[in-house]
């Protein structure tokens, strides 16, 4: 399946915009370009692009308050482009909502395959919440809170019940260990990273072949993790 879209790229450094712009267009997106902040937010505006794609260092601010600012009124998937050492930049951006990030330097495959997972992912979110889930030998039944694997019963506490829907619930997306901690234990845990590694350890055991090479609930070093169906 060939999805196409009106695609935004912010980027202040023309020879990467161009090799983004190329890119996308070899595979029939409508590409806008903005080499700013301020310009971005006009653009995206007018333009109303389906995915955008941002860099985080822009010469009249951070790309995270462009983020911030899309997001009081689009869904659209948001991919960030930062530099190697970025992480604390990465972090901020996924919490501000943006969907998935690029390092660069990287290859027009690697942009591609992630702008594709996040036209699929856009595509596929149904107004309604999928009601079953199928991954590897694991069936999740969101309606009935059961889990399945191969056809028997799987028993999960609920926190790891959470945790797994919270992941499963946003396929390919990168979710933040803050945006976990605030989803499946509550405002007030902000702190405690160490949960979610604990339980998505046990969690690993109970639904995935190889608990030490995870094919669905994958890391995101230092970031998150990412559910991939
Ligand atoms: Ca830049």
């Amino acid at each position: 399946m060939q999805l196409s879209a009106r695609i935004l790229v912010v980027e202040d450094e023309p020879d990467i915009r161009r090799f983004v712009r190329m890119a996308l267009e070899s595979e029939g997106h409508e590409v806008f370009e903005a080499p700013s902040q301020q310009r971005g937010l006009i653009e995206a505006g007018s333009r109303r692009p389906e995915l955008v794609i941002v860099d985080l260092g822009l010469p009249d601010g951070d790309g995270v308050d462009l983020i911030r600012d899309l997001r009081g009124w689009s869904s659209a998937p948001v991919i960030v482009l930062s530099a190697r050492s970025g992480e604390v930049d990465k972090v901020a951006a996924l919490d501000a909502g943006a969907d998935d990030y690029l390092v660069k330097p990287f290859g027009a495959g690697e942009l591609l395959a992630r702008v594709r997972a996040q036209l699929r992912r856009q595509a596929l979110v149904p107004s309604t919440a999928q009601p079953v889930l199928r991954f590897g030998r694991t069936t999740v039944d969101f309606a009935r809170r059961v889990v399945e694997r191969d056809g028997e019963p799987l028993h999960l506490t609920p926190i790891e019940y959470r945790l797994l829907a919270h992941l499963a619930a946003q396929p390919d997306r990168v979710v933040t260990h803050q945006q976990l901690l605030k989803a499946v234990w509550g405002p007030g845990h902000a702190k405690d990273t160490h949960y979610v590694r604990v339980h998505m350890a046990n969690l690993r055991k109970k639904v995935e072949d190889d608990a030490s090479m995870p094919r669905h609930l994958l890391t995101e070093a230092g970031i998150g993790y990412r559910f991939r169906p």
